[in-house]
């Protein structure tokens, strides 16, 4: 912040607040809010019928409770003090009705996101949030075995019952919620965010399983996220699709090993691309290469053209190349991976071939 010049942040609904204090807002009408100035004690102003939440959390902050008959974006521009007319950080995923109002109330100050502060810390994972993510995506990677060695039956079915089974899976496997589960078959597969539906599995055709969750950890420490992405075919897979299948597995090796501490994260893309390209699949690779990872499914650092930063270690992301052909297939395969100073590590693990179903 001091670098930065800011003069406080301010956090409420999102991962931010979690991810300092173990306090999450509650997404809703009534404000809770951490004021953060770059000196002095942070204050943390919440509804006071909630303070119980939190009261053990005195050794961080100073809670601020406010009654139902009081204004709290009034109590936010108090606490700020003489920094009411200063830069503020907001959290990116603050409502924009307390924006407004905190607009309204402080038309002095200067307001920017709290994400220039928050991201390239959170992005920058210890230790022990590695073992979190390694934990999460070692749940899921079990569920990726047991589809591969067909033990949730496919052929007949519909792509929601399936996901269905798959999200039951993901809560035994010590998540505390699902945040996506993709199931595209067929053609479903040519698109990268199908919206699971109710086409029934056929015999001979590609499926798309891209599923992850969150973890639940104990009280006090937010969960981290888990996201993988696996192929089956119902059966032999001709030989075009067996080809471009080995080409993008290469292409996500390729990005993998690219994946190293210094390196711009483009690079990192690029590495991948270049593998599909020459194999003739470049033009069907519409979308970046991989997103950081952490509290939250999607966050920095972005592996994509045009991010010249280079990687850090600790950084954890997704390496998940994939193909789409227009109405026809697709194939992705994800893995997430952190930079790390011994080169990268993969935190999914489950087997990367093409695994033949006939159920
Ligand atoms: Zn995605
Ligand atoms: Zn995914
Ligand atoms: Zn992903």
């Amino acid at each position: 912040m001091h670098m930065q010049g800011i003069d406080a942040l301010l956090l409420s609904v999102g991962p931010d607040l979690p991810w300092l204090t173990g306090f999450a807002a509650m997404a809703m009408e009534r404000l809770s809010m951490l004021v953060l100035p770059v000196e002095g004690r942070p204050v943390l102003i919440l509804p006071a019928f909630e303070a119980d939440l939190v009261h053990d959390r005195e050794d961080l902050m100073d809670l601020v409770p406010w009654l139902e008959t009081d204004d709290p974006i009034a109590l936010v521009a108090r606490s700020l003090g003489a920094h009411h007319t200063g830069n503020l950080a907001i959290g990116d995923h603050t409502w924009s009705r307390f924006l407004v109002a905190l607009q309204a109330e402080m038309p002095e100050a200067r307001w920017q996101q709290a994400s220039k502060v928050v991201s390239s810390l959170r992005a920058q994972k210890d230790p022990a949030e590695i073992d979190a993510l390694a934990r999460a995506g070692a749940g899921v990677d079990q569920i990726a075995a047991q589809l591969q060695a067909g033990e949730i039956p496919l052929i007949g079915r519909s792509e929601v019952a399936i996901a269905a089974d798959i999200e039951a899976r993901i809560l035994a496997n010590g998540h505390k919620k699902v945040n996506f589960c993709i199931v595209g078959s067929g053609p479903n597969s040519s698109s990268p965010h199908h919206h699971t539906g109710d086409r029934v599995v056929q015999a001979g055709e590609p499926i798309l399983f891209d599923f992850g969750g969150t973890t639940a950890e104990a009280d006090g420490t937010p969960g981290y996220c888990s996201d993988t992405t696996r192929m089956i075919f119902t059966g032999e897979p001709p030989m075009e699709y067996a080809e471009a299948y080995a080409a993008l597995k290469a292409a996500q090796e390729a990005g993998v090993q690219a994946a190293v501490v210094g390196t711009a994260a483009e690079l990192v893309d690029r590495a991948a691309r270049d593998v599909l390209t020459e194999a003739g699949l470049g033009q069907y690779f519409t979308h970046r290469l991989g997103h950081g990872i952490g509290v939250e499914a999607h966050e920095d650092p972005y592996l994509v053209g045009g991010n010249d930063r280079p990687l850090a270690a600790g950084n954890a992301f997704s390496v998940e190349p994939g193909f789409y052909i227009d109405g026809k297939w697709g194939a992705r395969i994800e893995d997430i991976v952190v930079a790390t100073n011994n080169g990268p590590r993969r935190l999914n693990n489950s087997s990367r071939e093409l695994a033949i179903v006939e159920a």
